[in-house]
């Protein structure tokens, strides 16, 4: 199980402090904890945090390894100042910078040819939802986002439905239990070679303390991404404690 926080442009660098400090108080093992934090964060928290079990990760790099780039950032440079993992294809990402799935596959290779692992996320509006398109719509996300030869143990699924996110709505835990399904099975031919059991897919959307067991007691998903509720400690922690509860009766 996996439980990521996605910290989006968020919060002040002096409450940034406190709730990495938070967040390191306590273990959750065998939980896997990551925090996508802001660029500007990685060196001080990636300090701060030491020796800690708690992994970082960027929100985002580029498809160029170097360049005449003026604001972005390199995977190289992430992996530099303490990531070892990059949050690509986020729904933000794709509707704020009109990023494409084939571009998410160029930044996954950036990364994975800098010693990032990869958290690619998939998710349909609810327009397509609507409009039954759904499954095909992530399923044509995910064959195109993901390089084919990304070893599968470096790279996580997050299933994210764009209108659950930040809204306070979440899928059922059917259409969840669905989504997850098909994004299992298509796993092994959008991978040559890869076993689709060992690639995890997290569910993302409105995750908070009172929702995130009966998620995480669900087939086929292996945790969560978090916006909201991972940038209060106490809510993230309840999530990672749920998560941890979930491995001991699996
Ligand atoms: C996210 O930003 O990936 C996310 C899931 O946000 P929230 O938990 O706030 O819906």
């Amino acid at each position: 199980m996996i439980v990521a926080a996605n910290w989006k442009m968020n919060p002040s660098f002096d409450a940034a402090g406190r709730l990495v400090a938070g967040l390191d108080a306590c273990s959750f093992q065998p939980v896997k904890r990551i925090l996508f934090l802001p660029h500007p964060y990685l060196v001080p928290l990636s300090v701060r945090l030491g020796q800690s079990e708690i992994r970082l990760g960027g929100q985002d790099c580029h498809q160029d390894a170097a360049g005449a780039h003026t604001g972005d950032v390199s995977a190289a440079m992430l992996r530099d100042c303490g990531a070892s993992i990059v949050l690509l294809g986020h729904s933000e990402r794709r509707a704020n910078h009109g990023e494409t799935s084939e571009l998410v596959a160029a930044k996954a290779r950036q990364a994975l040819a800098h010693g990032l692992d990869v958290m690619i996320c998939l998710g349909e509006t609810l327009g397509e939802r609507e409009a039954g398109k759904a499954e095909q719509v992530v399923i044509d996300q995910l064959r195109i986002s993901v390089p084919d030869d990304t070893p599968h143990d470096r790279l996580m699924i997050a299933y994210e439905p764009v209108w659950a996110i930040g809204t306070g709505e979440v899928a059922s835990l059917d259409d969840i239990v669905a989504m997850h399904n098909a994004i299992a099975s298509e796993l092994p031919k959008s991978q040559e070679g890869v076993a689709a059991a060992k690639v995890p897919v997290v569910y993302g959307g409105s995750v908070n303390a009172e929702n995130a067991a009966a998620i995480f007691a669900l087939d086929n998903v292996y945790g969560g991404l978090v916006g909201g509720a991972s940038l209060d400690a106490e809510a993230f922690g309840s999530i990672c404690d749920s998560a941890r509860t979930q491995m001991s009766k699996s």
